[in-house]
């Protein structure tokens, strides 16, 4: 449906609130387009079906865009706004994926954008202050409407011209989620909580294991997959080691090494997958082969077979756990 003969691209992570600030445009007779772009650093569990799911319920279109080599390039370690909580550059974050989707108006043919940014919601990013400093860093300026919030925001650009009706809008300040749950409920919104969980980079445990590995290396894309799963280990000499925790964590593993790691397995048990760095030094290998024996089912009174890339080593699996805290990556 498009009568009024406008376009919106909708900043969308697949949440109720971006869905939300979607239909309350889209039902305004305004075609939508929703865009998710992915920093690389969302959970581990697919978003993909689930957004989809979602813009199908509110009838928009989905785009999808991988931004994460300039993520990491521009954004992430270098951020004018500094940090959450955690490693999360929130007010950056938003006005990079701000600037980004501006740049797509003019080829998507689109005269505004949307977001589903609530004021005072979140500490970080959607204090009223926040707000301004994101709308200031993508220079989006007044092109850029948060439905449910407008009404406690100055009238932009498509409220002034009439391509949306204000009135229509909402006023929703603060972290009370009853308005957006009432009309969830109201337009039949279904399985709209996220699955998995959302960015990483709010997560203290995964923040930590990130701070720890850019002391000892360049964080690379290709990096990203391994630093979500697994047990984390540095090795006396500096090597990094991974192990997987179950089946799961075991595919990932396996997935996720790249030619900086090479892969750990039990040839005569029933064992976890691990990584290491590849140019870990003799010594930690073969801590790393007695570690990952360790974790499998093996005893300590048999030793066992573990292959690390190309090269086999006899090891005894220490009688316990114990002597591998001490090189967990700790928060
Ligand atoms: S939570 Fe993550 S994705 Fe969302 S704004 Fe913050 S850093 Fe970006």
């Amino acid at each position: 449906m498009n009568k009024t003969g406008h376009r919106a691209i909708a900043l969308f992570s697949g949440g109720l609130d971006s869905t939300l600030a979607i239909h309350l445009v889209k039902s305004q007779g305004v075609e939508v387009i929703a865009l998710n772009i992915d920093i690389g650093f969302g959970s581990t569990k697919s978003k993909l079906e689930h957004m989809q799911h979602m813009c199908d319920q509110v009838g928009v279109e989905l785009r999808t865009l991988d931004i994460r080599d300039q993520y990491l390039k521009e954004i992430l370690f270098n951020p004018k706004y500094g940090y959450g909580k955690n490693f999360n550059p929130c007010i950056d974050c938003h006005g990079n994926m701000f600037k980004i989707a501006k740049a797509l108006m003019e080829p998507w043919g689109a005269d505004f954008l949307i977001s589903g940014e609530v004021v005072g919601q979140r500490p970080m990013s959607q204090r009223r202050d926040a707000l301004d400093l994101v709308t200031g860093l993508s220079e989006t300026d007044d092109i850029l409407l948060r439905p449910l919030s407008s009404k406690a925001l100055p009238p932009t650009l498509p409220e002034r011209e009439g391509w949306v009706d204000r009135e229509k809008l909402l006023g929703i300040t603060g972290r009370n989620r009853e308005v957006q749950l009432k009309m969830a409920e109201e337009i039949g919104l279904k399985d709209y909580e996220k699955p998995g969980g959302g960015c990483l980079l709010t997560d203290e445990n995964f923040s930590a294991k990130l701070r720890e590995f850019i002391q000892h290396d360049t964080l690379e894309v290709e990096d990203i997959a391994l630093l979500k799963c697994g047990r984390h280990l540095r090795l006396p000499d500096g090597a990094k080691l991974v192990i997987g925790r179950h089946k799961e964590d075991n595919e990932m593993i396996e997935a996720a090494i790249t030619p900086k790691y090479e892969k750990i397995r039990l040839i005569d048990a029933i064992g976890p997958i691990g990584a290491i760095s590849a140019n870990a030094s003799e010594s930690d290998r073969e801590l790393a082969a007695k570690l990952t024996a360790t974790y499998g089912k093996t005893s300590p009174e048999k030793p066992c077979t573990v292959q690390i890339g190309n090269m086999v080593h006899a090891v005894t699996p220490f009688d316990s756990k114990e002597p591998a805290k001490k090189y967990f990556i700790k928060t």
